[in-house]
Protein backbone atom coordinates (compact mmCIF):
# COMPACT_ATOMS: atom_id res chain seq x y z
CA UNK A 1 0.00 0.00 0.00
CA UNK A 2 0.99 3.72 0.20
CA UNK A 3 3.02 5.30 2.40
CA UNK A 4 1.84 6.39 5.79
CA UNK A 5 2.61 10.25 4.66
CA UNK A 6 4.08 11.58 1.36
CA UNK A 7 5.31 14.70 0.33
CA UNK A 8 5.57 16.03 -2.34
CA UNK A 9 7.58 18.68 -4.12
CA UNK A 10 6.41 20.89 -0.99
CA UNK A 11 6.79 24.34 -1.54
CA UNK A 12 6.09 27.01 0.98
CA UNK A 13 7.24 30.85 0.59
CA UNK A 14 6.19 33.42 3.29
CA UNK A 15 6.38 36.27 0.81
CA UNK A 16 9.95 36.55 -0.59
CA UNK A 17 10.79 34.38 1.96
CA UNK A 18 11.57 30.75 0.66
CA UNK A 19 11.36 28.41 3.55
CA UNK A 20 10.18 25.50 1.87
CA UNK A 21 11.55 25.20 -1.87
CA UNK A 22 10.56 21.69 -3.07
CA UNK A 23 11.09 18.79 -0.75
CA UNK A 24 9.86 15.36 -1.36
CA UNK A 25 10.07 12.48 1.20
CA UNK A 26 7.68 9.72 2.64
CA UNK A 27 6.74 8.26 6.16
CA UNK A 28 5.93 4.49 6.60
CA UNK A 29 3.57 3.04 9.25
CA UNK A 30 5.80 3.07 12.30
CA UNK A 31 8.55 4.68 11.49
CA UNK A 32 10.44 7.91 12.34
CA UNK A 33 11.99 10.35 10.21
CA UNK A 34 14.76 12.65 11.63
CA UNK A 35 14.57 16.00 10.03
CA UNK A 36 17.68 18.23 10.83
CA UNK A 37 18.87 21.19 9.92
CA UNK A 38 19.78 24.74 11.64
CA UNK A 39 17.72 27.34 12.58
CA UNK A 40 16.26 28.86 9.53
CA UNK A 41 16.78 26.37 7.48
CA UNK A 42 12.86 25.55 6.63
CA UNK A 43 12.20 22.66 9.04
CA UNK A 44 9.79 24.41 11.34
CA UNK A 45 7.75 25.62 8.01
CA UNK A 46 7.53 22.17 6.41
CA UNK A 47 5.69 20.37 9.79
CA UNK A 48 3.36 23.30 9.92
CA UNK A 49 2.71 22.77 6.46
CA UNK A 50 2.40 19.03 6.95
CA UNK A 51 -0.12 19.61 9.15
CA UNK A 52 -2.47 21.92 7.53
CA UNK A 53 -1.76 24.63 10.11
CA UNK A 54 -0.94 26.85 6.62
CA UNK A 55 -1.41 26.62 3.36
CA UNK A 56 0.76 25.27 0.52
CA UNK A 57 2.20 27.63 -2.15
CA UNK A 58 3.22 23.81 -4.09
CA UNK A 59 2.99 20.47 -4.04
CA UNK A 60 1.00 18.33 -1.83
CA UNK A 61 0.64 16.31 1.02
CA UNK A 62 -1.06 12.61 1.02
CA UNK A 63 -2.31 10.65 4.06
CA UNK A 64 -2.64 6.82 3.14
CA UNK A 65 -2.45 7.49 -0.54
CA UNK A 66 -5.11 10.41 -0.17
CA UNK A 67 -4.26 14.02 -1.20
CA UNK A 68 -4.78 16.29 2.00
CA UNK A 69 -3.19 19.60 1.11
CA UNK A 70 -6.08 20.24 -0.99
CA UNK A 71 -9.12 19.08 0.40
CA UNK A 72 -11.85 21.62 2.03
CA UNK A 73 -11.51 21.92 6.20
CA UNK A 74 -14.77 20.02 6.96
CA UNK A 75 -13.67 17.21 4.38
CA UNK A 76 -9.82 17.44 6.17
CA UNK A 77 -10.66 17.66 9.20
CA UNK A 78 -11.55 13.89 10.51
CA UNK A 79 -8.64 12.80 8.44
CA UNK A 80 -6.66 15.50 10.34
CA UNK A 81 -7.24 13.33 13.68
CA UNK A 82 -4.56 10.98 12.25
CA UNK A 83 -1.85 13.82 12.73
CA UNK A 84 -0.74 15.68 15.84
CA UNK A 85 2.08 18.07 16.70
CA UNK A 86 4.02 18.18 19.61
CA UNK A 87 5.81 21.72 20.33
CA UNK A 88 9.43 22.73 21.47
CA UNK A 89 7.66 25.03 24.14
CA UNK A 90 5.10 23.13 25.89
CA UNK A 91 4.50 25.82 28.25
CA UNK A 92 3.66 28.44 24.89
CA UNK A 93 1.45 25.88 23.88
CA UNK A 94 -0.29 25.08 27.04
CA UNK A 95 -3.43 27.28 27.64
CA UNK A 96 -2.17 28.50 31.20
CA UNK A 97 -5.34 29.07 32.66
CA UNK A 98 -6.73 25.66 31.68
CA UNK A 99 -6.02 22.42 33.84
CA UNK A 100 -4.17 19.93 32.27
CA UNK A 101 -7.15 17.39 32.44
CA UNK A 102 -8.91 20.24 30.54
CA UNK A 103 -5.79 20.46 27.94
CA UNK A 104 -5.75 16.62 27.71
CA UNK A 105 -9.45 16.53 26.91
CA UNK A 106 -9.67 19.33 24.72
CA UNK A 107 -9.57 17.36 21.26
CA UNK A 108 -11.67 14.48 22.26
CA UNK A 109 -14.25 17.65 23.15
CA UNK A 110 -13.36 19.23 20.20
CA UNK A 111 -14.04 16.17 18.09
CA UNK A 112 -17.16 14.64 19.89
CA UNK A 113 -15.88 11.88 21.12
CA UNK A 114 -17.13 10.36 24.14
CA UNK A 115 -19.36 11.39 27.18
CA UNK A 116 -17.31 13.35 30.04
CA UNK A 117 -17.41 10.37 32.16
CA UNK A 118 -15.67 8.59 28.89
CA UNK A 119 -13.24 11.11 28.86
CA UNK A 120 -12.33 11.63 32.09
CA UNK A 121 -11.86 8.15 32.04
CA UNK A 122 -10.06 8.81 29.16
CA UNK A 123 -8.32 11.64 30.08
CA UNK A 124 -6.45 9.77 33.33
CA UNK A 125 -5.62 6.91 31.02
CA UNK A 126 -3.14 9.24 28.83
CA UNK A 127 -1.95 10.60 31.31
CA UNK A 128 -0.97 7.16 33.25
CA UNK A 129 0.40 6.10 29.39
CA UNK A 130 2.91 9.36 29.70
CA UNK A 131 3.61 8.93 33.24
CA UNK A 132 1.99 12.14 35.04
CA UNK A 133 0.63 11.56 38.03
CA UNK A 134 -3.50 11.26 38.71
CA UNK A 135 -3.69 14.46 40.87
CA UNK A 136 -2.13 16.36 37.87
CA UNK A 137 -5.15 16.56 36.28
CA UNK A 138 -6.66 19.43 38.70
CA UNK A 139 -3.22 21.60 38.48
CA UNK A 140 -2.21 23.61 36.18
CA UNK A 141 0.73 23.91 33.65
CA UNK A 142 2.81 26.47 35.75
CA UNK A 143 3.22 23.83 38.45
CA UNK A 144 4.74 21.32 36.27
CA UNK A 145 8.50 20.99 35.30
CA UNK A 146 9.31 21.51 31.71
CA UNK A 147 9.54 17.81 31.09
CA UNK A 148 6.61 17.17 32.99
CA UNK A 149 4.93 19.96 30.65
CA UNK A 150 6.02 18.24 27.62
CA UNK A 151 4.76 15.31 28.79
CA UNK A 152 1.11 16.93 29.04
CA UNK A 153 1.42 17.94 25.33
CA UNK A 154 2.30 14.52 24.11
CA UNK A 155 -0.66 13.44 26.20
CA UNK A 156 -2.76 16.00 24.08
CA UNK A 157 -1.16 14.91 20.95
CA UNK A 158 -2.24 11.00 21.77
CA UNK A 159 -5.81 12.12 22.60
CA UNK A 160 -7.24 10.95 19.38
CA UNK A 161 -5.15 8.32 18.71
CA UNK A 162 -3.04 9.39 16.10
CA UNK A 163 -0.86 7.41 13.04
CA UNK A 164 1.72 10.45 12.54
CA UNK A 165 3.16 12.92 15.51
CA UNK A 166 5.49 15.91 14.28
CA UNK A 167 6.89 16.78 16.79
CA UNK A 168 8.73 19.83 16.18
CA UNK A 169 12.18 20.63 18.18
CA UNK A 170 10.35 19.22 21.24
CA UNK A 171 13.03 18.59 23.33
CA UNK A 172 15.26 21.70 22.56
CA UNK A 173 13.95 23.88 25.42
CA UNK A 174 14.34 20.52 28.19
CA UNK A 175 17.69 20.18 30.39
CA UNK A 176 19.81 17.40 29.00
CA UNK A 177 18.97 14.77 31.49
CA UNK A 178 15.33 15.55 30.84
CA UNK A 179 15.55 15.40 27.23
CA UNK A 180 16.77 11.52 27.38
CA UNK A 181 13.42 10.73 29.21
CA UNK A 182 10.93 12.45 27.09
CA UNK A 183 12.56 11.20 24.41
CA UNK A 184 12.53 7.35 25.78
CA UNK A 185 9.12 8.05 26.27
CA UNK A 186 8.16 8.97 22.70
CA UNK A 187 10.16 5.80 21.95
CA UNK A 188 8.30 3.91 24.25
CA UNK A 189 4.78 5.27 23.64
CA UNK A 190 5.77 4.36 19.53
CA UNK A 191 6.29 0.72 20.12
CA UNK A 192 3.33 0.36 22.61
CA UNK A 193 0.89 2.89 19.56
CA UNK A 194 2.68 1.69 16.52
CA UNK A 195 3.32 5.48 15.91
CA UNK A 196 4.98 6.88 13.41
CA UNK A 197 7.08 10.35 14.03
CA UNK A 198 8.60 13.18 12.08
CA UNK A 199 11.10 14.28 14.49
CA UNK A 200 12.59 17.83 14.08
CA UNK A 201 15.46 18.79 15.45
CA UNK A 202 18.44 21.24 15.07
CA UNK A 203 20.80 18.63 17.35
CA UNK A 204 21.70 15.70 14.57
CA UNK A 205 22.94 13.45 17.99
CA UNK A 206 19.48 13.69 19.07
CA UNK A 207 17.58 12.69 15.86
CA UNK A 208 20.71 9.97 15.43
CA UNK A 209 19.30 8.30 18.59
CA UNK A 210 15.63 8.42 17.91
CA UNK A 211 15.71 8.44 13.99
CA UNK A 212 15.34 5.20 11.44
CA UNK A 213 16.13 7.79 8.70
CA UNK A 214 17.27 11.37 8.56
CA UNK A 215 16.76 14.00 6.62
CA UNK A 216 19.24 16.90 6.18
CA UNK A 217 17.73 20.40 5.40
CA UNK A 218 19.83 23.74 4.20
CA UNK A 219 18.34 26.28 3.44
CA UNK A 220 14.50 25.40 2.63
CA UNK A 221 15.85 22.12 0.42
CA UNK A 222 16.70 19.02 1.51
CA UNK A 223 20.44 17.99 0.75
CA UNK A 224 20.58 14.20 2.16
CA UNK A 225 18.54 11.60 3.05
CA UNK A 226 19.84 8.44 4.66
CA UNK A 227 19.52 5.80 7.16
CA UNK A 228 20.61 7.12 11.00
CA UNK A 229 23.60 4.77 10.83
CA UNK A 230 25.20 6.21 7.70
CA UNK A 231 24.53 9.79 8.47
CA UNK A 232 26.57 9.21 11.85
CA UNK A 233 29.50 7.41 10.87
CA UNK A 234 29.83 8.20 6.72
CA UNK A 235 27.71 11.61 5.92
CA UNK A 236 28.23 12.17 2.15
CA UNK A 237 27.27 15.91 2.00
CA UNK A 238 29.52 18.21 3.33
CA UNK A 239 26.86 19.98 5.10
CA UNK A 240 25.91 16.99 6.91
CA UNK A 241 29.24 16.15 7.67
CA UNK A 242 29.61 20.10 9.06
CA UNK A 243 26.67 18.86 11.37
CA UNK A 244 28.46 15.96 12.88
CA UNK A 245 31.32 18.07 13.30
CA UNK A 246 29.13 20.44 15.66
CA UNK A 247 29.26 17.19 18.39
CA UNK A 248 32.63 18.02 20.38
CA UNK A 249 32.75 14.19 21.86
CA UNK A 250 31.44 12.11 19.28
CA UNK A 251 31.01 8.42 20.14
CA UNK A 252 33.09 5.50 18.70
CA UNK A 253 30.77 4.59 16.18
CA UNK A 254 31.36 8.27 14.36
CA UNK A 255 34.99 8.65 15.42
CA UNK A 256 36.06 8.07 11.83
CA UNK A 257 34.06 9.62 10.12
CA UNK A 258 34.81 13.20 8.14
CA UNK A 259 34.35 15.74 10.35
CA UNK A 260 34.01 19.47 8.89
CA UNK A 261 33.94 23.13 10.70
CA UNK A 262 31.67 24.89 8.56
CA UNK A 263 32.01 29.03 8.79
CA UNK A 264 29.98 31.95 8.58
CA UNK A 265 25.85 32.35 8.49
CA UNK A 266 22.93 30.60 6.68
CA UNK A 267 22.37 33.11 3.77
CA UNK A 268 18.71 34.65 4.17
CA UNK A 269 16.02 32.54 2.75
CA UNK A 270 14.85 35.51 0.60
CA UNK A 271 17.62 35.33 -1.78
CA UNK A 272 19.06 31.45 -1.69
CA UNK A 273 22.60 31.72 -3.52
CA UNK A 274 22.22 30.01 -7.34
CA UNK A 275 23.85 26.78 -8.06
CA UNK A 276 24.32 24.80 -5.08
CA UNK A 277 22.65 26.73 -1.95
CA UNK A 278 25.54 25.72 0.42
CA UNK A 279 28.44 26.67 -2.11
CA UNK A 280 28.76 29.95 -0.26
CA UNK A 281 30.21 27.98 3.07
CA UNK A 282 31.54 24.52 1.27
CA UNK A 283 35.28 24.08 1.62
CA UNK A 284 35.39 21.48 -1.86
CA UNK A 285 33.30 24.12 -4.13
CA UNK A 286 34.34 24.34 -7.46
CA UNK A 287 32.55 26.25 -10.49
CA UNK A 288 29.86 24.08 -11.24
CA UNK A 289 28.47 24.30 -7.82
CA UNK A 290 28.06 28.21 -8.24
CA UNK A 291 25.81 28.07 -11.62
CA UNK A 292 24.00 24.72 -11.70
CA UNK A 293 22.34 23.43 -8.87
CA UNK A 294 22.72 19.47 -7.85
CA UNK A 295 20.06 17.32 -8.57
CA UNK A 296 18.66 15.25 -5.43
CA UNK A 297 20.32 11.80 -6.60
CA UNK A 298 19.37 8.51 -5.35
CA UNK A 299 22.92 6.39 -5.11
CA UNK A 300 22.79 2.28 -5.84
CA UNK A 301 23.62 2.15 -1.56
CA UNK A 302 20.23 3.33 -1.45
CA UNK A 303 21.08 7.09 0.17
CA UNK A 304 19.93 10.18 -1.53
CA UNK A 305 21.90 13.42 -1.56
CA UNK A 306 22.19 16.58 -3.61
CA UNK A 307 26.22 17.44 -4.47
CA UNK A 308 28.30 17.49 -7.27
CA UNK A 309 31.16 16.29 -5.90
CA UNK A 310 29.52 13.04 -4.19
CA UNK A 311 30.69 9.99 -6.46
CA UNK A 312 30.02 6.11 -6.97
CA UNK A 313 32.80 4.24 -7.72
CA UNK A 314 32.59 1.20 -10.23
CA UNK A 315 31.47 -1.38 -6.81
CA UNK A 316 28.53 1.08 -5.99
CA UNK A 317 30.25 2.52 -2.93
CA UNK A 318 29.56 6.28 -2.81
CA UNK A 319 32.26 8.67 -1.69
CA UNK A 320 31.81 12.37 -0.52
CA UNK A 321 34.62 15.13 -1.33
CA UNK A 322 34.81 15.51 2.55
CA UNK A 323 36.86 12.09 2.34
CA UNK A 324 40.08 14.24 0.79
CA UNK A 325 42.52 12.21 -0.92
FE1 LIG B 1 29.88 21.77 -1.91
FE2 LIG B 1 29.55 21.80 -4.55
FE3 LIG B 1 28.72 19.72 -3.15
FE4 LIG B 1 27.44 22.04 -2.98
S1 LIG B 1 27.59 20.75 -4.80
S2 LIG B 1 27.97 20.70 -1.29
S3 LIG B 1 29.13 23.49 -3.12
S4 LIG B 1 30.83 20.40 -3.40
MG1 LIG C 1 12.05 25.80 14.39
Amino acid sequence: GPPLLEVRDLVKHHGRVRAVDGVSFAIKAGETVGLVGESGCGKSTLGRAIMGLAPLTGGEVRLDGQVISDLPYAQVRPLRKRMQMVFQDPYASLNPRRTVGTIIEEPLKVHGLGSAKARRAQVLELMARVGLPADAASRFPHEFSGGQRQRVGIARALALNPALIVADEPVSALDVSVQAQVINLMVRLQKEMGLSYLFISHDLAVVHYIADRILVMYLGKIVEMSDRDRVWKQPLHPYTAGLLAAHPSPDPESAHAPRLRIEGDMPSPTAPPPGCRFHTRCPFKVELCTTEEPALRPLPDGRTVACHLVTVAADGTAHSPTEGG
